[in-house]
């Protein structure tokens, strides 16, 4: 088997394990393969293995590989921080976004929405931890920014999603996770009707999986190490 075979197979038998470990339902947490800077070859090999959900960061790369591999029949999940002037691309170009975490973002992305490709699903991203470089709202914002998207009419809410802080420990690993899926609940409450929770990379997917995730993100552990990207564009 080639090392992205391998890669995939691995992955996926550690998402069945984990779903079956923490009494989730099978099948009921999917995979998203990170593509970012690599190229629309691998996209494609792992397209021949039977993935059909990728996840790209920036914005022009992720689009020269949509030309290249037009065709195939892909769910395209836009993972990136989203530049306000960017966002009629993004809009028109994807079937999900999962960094909306501003007003204006989430009113251009309704907006540039092509009518015949349908509403655009989108997740909110959480930033749970403070963090000043990251972008995402803070818990005591996110209920304000639900109901703005919700009346939106070319978007969908789905859910949430979050990158947390690297933390080796599996039981901090789940208290952040633990956090969004309550999150969610009370989202739920107010009327919302959220399912995903896009959070999971290829260094915390256990704990992800054991707080409730249907998304997961993984980048590295199917297609290897990527080179460090010099800037995002
Ligand atoms: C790169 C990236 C991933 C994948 O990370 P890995 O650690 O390579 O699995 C997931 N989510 C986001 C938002 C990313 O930018």
């Amino acid at each position: 088997m080639t090392d992205l075979g391998a890669g995939l197979s691995e992955v996926k038998n550690n998402i069945a394990h984990f779903e079956q470990r923490y009494g989730r339902d099978p099948g009921s947490v999917k995979l998203i393969a990170v593509s970012k800077t690599k190229p629309a070859s691998a996209i494609r090999a792992a397209y021949e293995l039977g993935e059909r959900r990728f996840g790209e960061n920036y914005l022009q790369e992720a689009i020269e590989k949509q030309t290249e591999l037009a065709g195939l029949v892909i769910e395209w999940h836009f993972i990136g921080h989203i530049q306000s002037r960017k966002a009629r691309l993004v809009s028109e170009n994807f079937n999900w976004v999962h960094c909306v975490d501003r007003i204006k973002v989430a009113r251009k992305l309704s907006v540039a929405r092509p009518a015949e490709l349908g509403v655009l699903n989108v997740l909110i991203q959480l930033n749970l931890q403070g963090e000043e470089s990251k972008s995402g709202v803070a818990a005591d914002e996110v209920s304000a920014l639900a109901k703005e998207i919700k009346a939106l009419p070319n978007l969908a809410l789905r859910g949430l999603m979050l990158i947390p802080e690297p933390e080796e420990k599996l039981g901090k690993q789940r208290a952040v996770f633990a956090q969004a899926k309550t999150l969610m609940q009370a989202l739920n409450r107010q009327g919302h009707d959220l399912t995903e929770l896009s959070m999971g990379m290829t260094g915390d997917l256990e704990a992800a999986i054991a707080e409730g995730a249907t998304m997961v993100r993984i980048g590295t552990a199917i297609f290897g190490a990527r080179e460090v990207k010099a800037a995002a564009i």
